[in-house]
C-alpha cells in the first residue's frame, strides 16, 4: 500500500515532461538523405515481397476462389451424361440377371460369408462403359480376372471378371465416354463361377445395384 501511495504521489508531483523539442536538423541537406534512405528502404521491401509473390504464389487460395477449382477439387453433384447398357446388343429387359449386391458368399453360406458386391448376368461378350467417366482402376491380373474402374461424378462403376488382355490398354487418368469398349467376357474365363461380367456401382462411395443406372430392378 505504501509503495502504491509513493508512486501514486510521485506521478502526481511529477508530471510527465512535455515532448522534447523536435531536434532541429543541423541543415536541409542532411535530413532530405534520411527521407531517401526510409523510401528505398520501404521500395525494397515492397521489391521483395511482390518478387516472391510472383516467385511463389499462393496457388491455393487463387485457386479455392476461381471456378475451374471448383471444378478440379470438388466433383459434380449429379451425372448429366449419356448412360448406356453394359452389355452390347441387350438392355434391362432381355439381359439376365444372375446374382445382385448383397447376396451371401459363397452362395448358401451360414456363417463367415462375404458380401456379393456387384450385379451378375449371364453373357458373355464385349462390355460396355455405363457412363462417361475417367479411368480409376486398371487390374488385369487381379486373382478374379481384369478389371476396369471407372468414376463418373459422384458414381464408380467396377467391371469384374474381364478377359485380361483386353483391359491391359487402359491407363489410369484416361477419359472413357459411354457406350466405349471396355473389355471382353470370354468363354475362356477360369474362374470358380463361369465366365460372366461382374458390375459393381457406388455412389459417393457407398455400394449401390447397377441396375439403379441401367434399369432390371
Ligand atoms: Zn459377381
Amino acid at each position: 500500500m505504501k509503495l502504491h501511495l509513493n508512486l501514486t504521489v510521485e506521478t502526481e508531483n511529477s508530471p510527465s515532461p512535455p515532448p522534447s523539442p523536435r531536434p532541429i536538423s543541423a541543415s536541409p541537406t542532411e535530413h532530405i538523405p534520411a527521407t531517401n534512405n526510409w523510401l528505398k528502404r520501404g521500395l525494397t521491401t515492397s521489391t521483395v515481397i511482390l518478387t516472391f509473390l510472383i516467385l511463389f504464389p499462393p496457388t491455393n487460395l487463387w485457386l479455392k476462389s476461381t471456378p475451374v477449382a471448383k471444378i478440379l477439387q470438388g466433383k459434380p453433384p449429379t451425372y448429366t451424361g449419356k448412360i448406356v447398357f453394359p452389355l452390347k446388343g441387350l438392355n434391362a429387359q432381355t439381359a439376365k440377371v444372375t446374382d445382385v449386391p448383397n447376396s451371401p458368399r459363397p452362395l448358401g453360406c451360414k456363417a463367415n460369408c462375404r458380401m456379393h458386391a456387384g450385379t451378375d448376368y449371364g453373357y458373355t461378350g464385349d462390355i460396355l462403359s455405363v457412363l462417361d467417366g475417367t479411368i480409376s482402376e486398371v487390374k488385369p491380373d487381379s486373382p478374379v480376372g481384369g478389371i476396369v474402374g471407372v468414376e463418373s461424378g459422384k458414381y464408380t462403376i467396377r467391371y469384374v471378371h474381364l478377359n485380361r488382355d483386353s483391359v491391359r490398354k487402359w491407363k489410369i487418368g484416361q477419359p472413357v465416354q459411354a457406350g466405349e469398349l471396355l473389355g471382353i467376357v470370354r468363354e475362356t474365363f477360369a474362374g470358380s463361377s463361369g465366365a460372366h461380367p461382374h458390375i459393381e456401382l457406388y455412389e459417393n462411395g457407398k455400394l449401390s445395384d447397377i441396375r439403379q443406372l441401367i434399369g432390371g430392378i
